[in-house]
């Protein structure tokens, strides 16, 4: 796509609401709270729109499913306890810019699942899955990892916890 300066904070905004209501349209049951933390200072950034909006919109979804499928899982965990208690459980998804020197940096956290360790080399490959059939196609790390590095010369990196959580930091020059 065009490159054009933009403001990311912006950006971010749109597309954390755009996936936001498409996941209570598919669940009308989904919560999670949202806690966004957009640098003011920052900069316009160079890059393609719709693009980086794809990149965006992958990794608050992928968010969403991780901390769904945490909250499905509890109710199991506290069932093998013979309990009906409830969880305490609260979905968040963070989502922050901030410019350090030479690049943009966006993260975006979540208090999912979590990504084992043996898998975590394997996500950015096209058609890796660990969703059922018709829930996920597996393509949109892969080319999130595309359209971050060769599209933008930028980098992605992932920290990641199995049941406490993932953090996606995607990091752009400018
Ligand atoms: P898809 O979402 O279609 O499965 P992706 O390329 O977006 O494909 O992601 C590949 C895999 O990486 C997912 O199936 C999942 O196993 C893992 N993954 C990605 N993001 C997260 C996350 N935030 N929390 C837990 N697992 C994740
Ligand atoms: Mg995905």
């Amino acid at each position: 796509g065009e490159r054009r300066p933009t403001n990311l904070n912006e950006l971010a905004d749109e597309y954390l609401k755009l996936a936001y209501h498409g996941m209570r349209a598919q669940d009308p049951d989904f919560q999670v709270r949202l806690c966004t933390q957009f640098d003011d200072e920052l900069k316009p950034v160079t890059l393609a729109p719709q693009d980086m909006g794809r990149v965006l919109l992958n990794l608050y979804n992928n968010a969403f499913y991780a901390v769904r499928q945490k909250q499905r899982q509890i109710p199991k965990m506290v069932a093998g306890t013979g309990e009906e208690a409830e969880s305490d459980y609260q979905p968040i998804v963070w989502v922050s810019t901030q410019q350090v020197n030479g690049y943009f940096e966006l993260r975006v956290k979540d208090n999912g699942t979590g990504i084992p360790e043996e898998i975590i080399s394997k996500i950015y490959q096209p058609f890796f899955t660990t969703k059922p059939t018709g829930q996920g196609t597996g393509l949109g790390l892969s080319l999130s990892y595309d359209i971050v590095t060769k599209g933008h010369g930028g980098e992605m990196a992932l920290e990641s916890e199995v049941g406490a959580g993932s953090t996606f930091t995607v990091k752009i020059p400018g």
